[in-house]
């Protein structure tokens, strides 16, 4: 009996990981290295006005001392038209990979900039404040769309745990509360998974939860915020980002707590950090979803990330809108929000039982 009639194709599944990544206290040193060996010769900074300061200066130099030709573009915002100047310049430059220097706006624009002019990307965070800096995935504004885009994986991270832990350390607790949100993400994908007959990727989904489970578990040491103690926190947004490139999608990373983020970014006059948000949104998806929310809360007050609204400065009035829109923002992502249809009441009392409010 012949069985070539009976093999089916499986689908292919592409994952694209950094084939570097250096987590340490002067790591940065090393860049030019990593660039030689990846063949560029030509690269164009991206930066901020102040994180050029920080840490741009210093790659140019570190780079133009090793005979790699380099130049810069300040960027203030990450909007669509930032990144369409970006990709000019890289086109006119002719460069061979873009370098984002700096937090969350630079690495984005420069994520989203190498893949759409075919160039490889390199993050260099200074600030650790959310899994973007190591995943393929870029927020950027004035897009059709209020939450991440695909751009490119970094083709290598440098993470200079000395810069980091010199950064105001409301980066470093707001990092913690995007990683420890991993633990409502991971439950609203299972559910997606039973409820909705999502696809669920057991390693990608462990993996994301286990950054959050370290977390948590870290979290005395991680308030020490030496060079040392913070690179758990990187080795734990490394993962994330690992864990969402071995998804293909946002998914072990991004749930009903990131819509929350996504909905007080869209009603709030002045938001608070991504991390800060998904952290607090964490605490109540996580009452909802029947887990152990008053871990959650704690570990982020030993971190000294926001647990409520007034520590996020957005009024309980905000909160509680933000929670009755999270799953409108996003339908096709399936999480607790789908299955418990929160309203003006039932959102208030899940804010105040969580003292959120
Ligand atoms: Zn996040």
């Amino acid at each position: 009996m012949s069985c070539n009639n009976s093999v089916k194709s499986t689908p292919v599944h592409r994952i694209d990981l950094p084939r570097s990544v250096l987590v340490g206290r002067g790591v940065l040193t090393s860049i030019s290295e990593i660039c030689r060996e990846l063949g560029y010769r030509k690269a164009l900074i991206v930066t901020g006005k102040n994180t050029w300061k920080v840490a741009g200066e210093r790659t140019q130099q570190i780079l133009a001392n090793d005979g790699i030709h380099c130049t810069r573009t300040i960027v203030g915002d990450a909007q669509l038209e930032t990144v369409g100047r970006v990709m000019e310049e890289a086109q006119k430059k002719q460069v061979q990979v873009l370098i984002g220097v700096g937090g969350g706006r630079n690495i984005d624009v420069a994520k989203l900039a190498a893949a759409n002019t075919q160039n490889a990307f390199i993050s260099v965070p200074t600030v650790a404040s959310h899994d973007g800096i190591a995943s393929s995935l870029a927020s950027i504004k004035g897009m059709e769309r209020l939450y991440t885009v695909k751009a490119i994986s970094p083709v290598a991270v440098v993470m200079d745990s000395g810069i980091i832990a010199s950064s105001p350390y409301r980066f470093t607790a707001a990092g913690c509360g995007d990683v420890i949100s991993k633990a409502t993400e991971v439950e609203d994908w299972k559910l997606a998974h039973i409820e909705n007959g999502e696809y669920y990727g057991a390693y990608a989904g462990s993996l994301a939860l286990m950054s959050s489970q370290l977390i948590m578990e870290s979290a005395m040491k991680i308030k020490e915020n030496t060079a040392e103690t913070v690179r758990d926190l990187l080795e734990a947004l490394i993962s994330c980002g690992v864990s969402m490139s071995i998804a293909g999608s946002s998914r072990p990373c991004s749930g009903s707590a990131h819509l929350f983020s996504h909905s007080l970014d869209l009603i709030s006059d002045k938001p608070a950090l991504h991390g800060e948000q998904c952290g607090v949104g964490a605490i109540m998806m996580a009452k909802l979803h029947g887990l152990n929310w008053e871990r959650i809360r704690d570990s982020l007050k030993v971190i000294g990330a926001p647990t409520t609204a007034s520590h996020l400065g957005i009024p309980s009035e905000k909160i509680i809108k933000a929670l009755v829109q999270a799953q409108v923002i996003r339908p096709d992502r399936y999480t607790i929000l789908t299955k418990i249809r929160l309203n003006r009441a039932s959102a208030e009392t899940l804010a105040k039982e969580t003292g959120v409010i």
